[in-house]
């Protein structure tokens, strides 16, 4: 019998929908062990992006400073 053919919400594959597969039903079974399996990778990666973020937010906030010293001078 054959599963209904999927598209991986992370990745983009095509897999097959088995009913006994783990997981997420929009993600294919290595995406879904990825989430599963890894916790900690998905720690750090969270970790990465509040610190990218982060950065982000310094560099605008140093932006707005400077445009405000420029103003007052
Ligand atoms: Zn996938």
């Amino acid at each position: 019998m054959a599963f209904p053919i999927r598209v991986c919400a992370v990745c983009s594959e095509e897999f097959e929908l088995n009913p006994d597969k783990p997981g997420f039903a929009n993600r294919c079974p290595a995406c879904s062990e990825t989430e599963d399996a890894k916790p900690v990778t998905k720690a750090s990666r969270g970790a990465d992006e509040r610190q990218s973020l982060k950065e982000a937010n310094e560099a605008r906030r140093r932006a707005m400073r400077e445009l405000l010293y420029r103003k007052d001078s």
